[in-house]
């Protein structure tokens, strides 16, 4: 068996509760080390960045700027192509609210039938405002994008802008995101990945996949929470007007007229999250440290492990692509309520998500009231899932 105590260790979390921890999809732990780093930030560095002279400024404008070059190594592409946001969520109605410009009336918009509610909303109001329509690449009856209609539906529909995750917060299922870019590609749409589930067990060379805009977020990555980013090929940038306007995104300001910043310093106004960012720093260095280098291995063995223990169990029903999965598992016990099974679930210290995981279009298309969801992360260990099974087991007695 894998031995993952080493990575467990650096979580303080752990040491202060019994409890098991299996809602990794909604947000990761934090290690030490990005505590420390947030700590340390305000003890040591409290300055605002890209503005005083002081050497004491000058300094936290450094280390917020490695930060930067720090997540453009971890995803392979330059430091300029970042424009650091609040979330996922933000970076995606960064794009959405800003490409007015390039969207029609009658122009296509494709989504998949997996989106989270961020990967949604804002396409359908950028819709609602231009005038466009929005198209849903289908799935199966178990949550399965069905990849030959979906490449059909590009050729024939060819969107303007398609915008995908890359995998489903819900279902973890990795989607065929490089078939989906070629195709989206080789019709001159423009495309949005959004990888805040993926980042964290995929760890994708961004540049490679070649796509106008990725999207991220640290707190699912061990990292703070009000953090993320929106990772943008140069020219894709320039596709965007300003999103928010104020200081430092400027140029020139006079009463009558301004002008703005290029490239990422265009989409960065105000003052930003400077702890939050120094403690992602903090989170990269985490993933990319040695006791991480086992990380896929143990998340791969654990996932099996948990679907091997749970389709044992009769009446438990699995959605998703259990083949291409980031390790997480949406399932429901016959007919029985998901919030009923959670709760029994949380009464013994199993700490998991149900419901609709911000995936209502999702959860209506599988034709259930929601799932119960699993989602694993590097720390989790074999005996977490044990006691989650036994705990599961003896909520069905009690259901049955
Ligand atoms: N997309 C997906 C697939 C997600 O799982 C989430 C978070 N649940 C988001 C977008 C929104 O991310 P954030 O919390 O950074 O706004």
């Amino acid at each position: 068996m894998l031995d993952n105590q080493k990575i467990r260790s650096q979580f303080p979390f752990f040491k202060q509760t019994e409890s098991v921890y299996l809602d990794n999809g909604a947000t990761t732990q934090k290690p030490q080390n990005v505590i420390d780093a947030i700590t340390e930030f305000y003890t040591y560095h409290n300055a605002n960045v890209h503005r005083g002279v002081s050497e004491f400024a000058s300094n936290t404008t450094a280390l917020y700027e490695q930060a930067r070059t720090k997540l453009a190594h971890f995803c392979r592409v330059d430091a300029q192509q970042i424009v650091w946001t609040k979330g996922a969520t933000e970076a995606i109605n960064l794009v959405a609210s800003s490409i007015d410009a390039h969207i029609e009336k009658d122009d296509v918009i494709i989504i998949s039938s997996l989106e989270h509610h961020a990967n949604i909303v804002p396409w359908q109001t950028l819709c609602k405002r231009t005038g466009a329509t929005l198209h849903i690449l289908p799935i199966d009856a178990n949550g399965v994008l069905n990849l030959d209609v979906s490449l059909a539906m590009i050729n024939t529909l060819k969107p303007k802008l398609m915008a995908i995750s890359h995998a489903s917060n819900t279902l973890g299922n990795i989607l065929p995101i490089q078939d989906l870019l070629d195709a989206a590609h080789a019709i001159n749409a423009i495309t949005l990945v959004d990888g805040a589930q993926a980042m964290q067990h995929l760890r994708p060379n961004i540049s490679a996949l070649n796509c106008d805009f990725y999207v991220l977020s640290a707190h699912k990555m061990f990292g703070p929470t009000g953090v993320g980013a929106l990772i943008a090929k140069p020219h894709s940038l320039s596709l965007l007007s300003a999103y928010q306007t104020g200081g430092e995104m400027i140029e020139r300001v006079s009463f009558n007229e301004t002008s703005f910043r290029h490239g990422n310093a265009r989409f960065e106004a105000g003052t930003p999250n400077i702890a939050g960012v120094i403690g992602f720093a903090a989170a990269l260095d985490f993933m990319g440290s040695s006791e991480m280098a086992t990380q896929l291995a143990v998340e791969k063995a654990l996932y099996q492990y948990t679907l091997n223990a749970l389709k044992q169990i009769d009446g438990i029903k699995i959605y998703g692509d259990l083949n291409n999965n980031i390790g997480t598992i949406s399932f429901n016990y016959k007919d029985e309520h998901n919030l009923d099974v959670a709760t029994l679930l949380d009464q013994a210290g199993i700490i998991v998500r149900s419901g609709n995981h911000c995936t209502q279009p999702l959860i209506n298309l599988l034709g259930v009231a929601g799932t119960i969801r699993v989602s694993l992360s590097c720390y989790n260990s074999f005996d977490d899932i044990d006691r989650f099974i036994v705990a599961l087991k003896q909520a069905i007695e009690l259901l049955d």
